[in-house]
């Protein structure tokens, strides 16, 4: 029995359709690694450091406990501390400024630019200082940020830059991979990923083998050779069950980028047909950039963006807000002192995101129901109008 498109649920990611699809392989992985009992580092994880890397064109690969860790290990090599100051979005996840935060500098925050939500380099000078380091962009929902100009910034100042590339892997920026944009980058595999494990894990890719070096050896408490400590690092190892999981599922990700890409281009002709694409903003796809899609991420007016998504909840659709408060108004970091009004841009983004369900094996009549729903509810709202008037 089928069940009726107005019933259907729609999650906003459905990790138990790509499990399906890859069952035996992800099986035989594990059950490898469970005869083996071999778990932590080992060859699983080396393969994998040796293929991410490959895959994105990097160098080195160093595999560590999560992507947050991937962010941190390569700033505390760099020996950022005290004193200095990263520059970064103030939209994005938690993580990108916590680890700043956890090395003793001051996170700097430069607003985004409202198309692609990524850092504005157009406003990066403005926030160097003497004592800035470092620069993080960070490459949110899939799409890289504006490279070219970050870089050339980074090289008049003499920083460092270290690309934020949790939600990106496989995106493309002038036809170079995230994770070779910069001097560094950090991926994340949390499972919503678009190379997602079975739990926590992360990478640092860089082309700097010193800094390879130092990011392996700060993984495992700064110990080279064993039982040997140059410095205090931590317990950020990657596991082998983790590791042989991504393997398997690293030879599908350009099938499942192809697919997000088309389920992207779906909802776009959906919102289209639907006569509702001029009431809410669509993201783009910037000229140069090959967006992998880890969000599809539509913009609403801010007093009807919360009754939509409960709206649509009401009808079993799973819609998430990435992210309802900007980074530099966290209670964390009120030391920074900063107030309502200071990034506008990404203040305005807070209120009036909304992500909508994303996953490759997402289906065109889900995404008629999704964006049926959305449009039923814009035009009893009357939602848009107030922009117009
Ligand atoms: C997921 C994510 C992280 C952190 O990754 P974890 O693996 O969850 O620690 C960092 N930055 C961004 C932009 C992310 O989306």
């Amino acid at each position: 029995m089928s069940l009726s498109i107005e019933s259907q649920r729609v999650p906003a990611l459905d990790l138990k359709a790509q499990y399906e699809s890859i069952r035996d392989e992800i099986d035989a992985a594990l059950r490898s690694v469970v005869e083996s009992q071999y778990f932590i580092l080992g060859p699983e994880v080396s393969g994998l450091e040796a293929e991410v890397a490959a895959y994105s064109g990097a160098e080195h690969g160093i595999g560590c406990a999560s992507g947050s860790d991937a962010l941190l290990l390569p700033l505390l090599a760099l020996e950022v501390g005290p004193g200095d100051e990263v520059i970064t979005s103030p939209y994005s996840f938690f993580a990108t400024a916590g680890a700043i935060w956890r090395t003793g500098a001051k996170p700097v925050f430069v607003d985004i630019i409202p198309g692609s939500y990524n850092i504005d380099p157009a406003k990066i000078e403005a926030a160097i200082t003497p004592r800035t380091k470092v620069i993080i962009p960070v490459h949110l929902y899939g799409q890289t940020a504006d490279m070219t100009a970050i870089n050339a910034i980074a090289e008049r100042h003499g920083l460092f830059v270290l690309e934020d590339a949790a939600q990106a892997i496989g995106a493309k920026y002038h036809g170079r991979s995230a994770g070779t944009l910069g001097h560094a980058a950090a991926f994340s595999f949390y499972p919503s990923k678009n190379l997602g494990g079975f739990g926590d894990a992360g990478m640092v890719t860089t082309n700097d083998v010193e800094l390879a070096k130092r990011v392996a050896r700060l993984r495992v408490h700064g110990m080279e050779p064993k039982y040997h400590h140059h410095e205090v690092g931590f317990n950020s190892r990657l596991d082998a069950i983790q590791a042989a999981v991504l393997r398997v599922k690293l030879r599908h990700l350009d099938a499942w980028t192809e697919a997000r890409r088309l389920v992207a281009e779906r909802y776009k002709n959906l919102f289209f047909a639907e006569g509702i694409a001029d009431k809410v903003v669509l993201p783009t796809e910037q000229a140069d950039h090959y967006h992998v899609f880890n969000q599809f991420v539509i913009r609403v007016d801010a007093q009807h963006r919360d009754a939509l998504r409960a709206d649509l909840a009401s009808k079993h659709i799973g819609t998430e807000i990435y992210y309802p408060i900007p980074l530099h108004l966290q209670v964390c970091f009120g030391s920074l002192g900063h107030k309502a009004g200071d990034f506008p841009l990404a203040e305005a983004a807070a209120l009036e995101t909304l992500a909508l369900p994303m996953y490759p094996e997402l289906t065109e009549a889900a995404q008629a129901h999704v964006v049926g729903s959305i449009a039923r509810f814009i035009k009893a709202a009357a939602v848009g109008n107030e922009r117009a008037a």
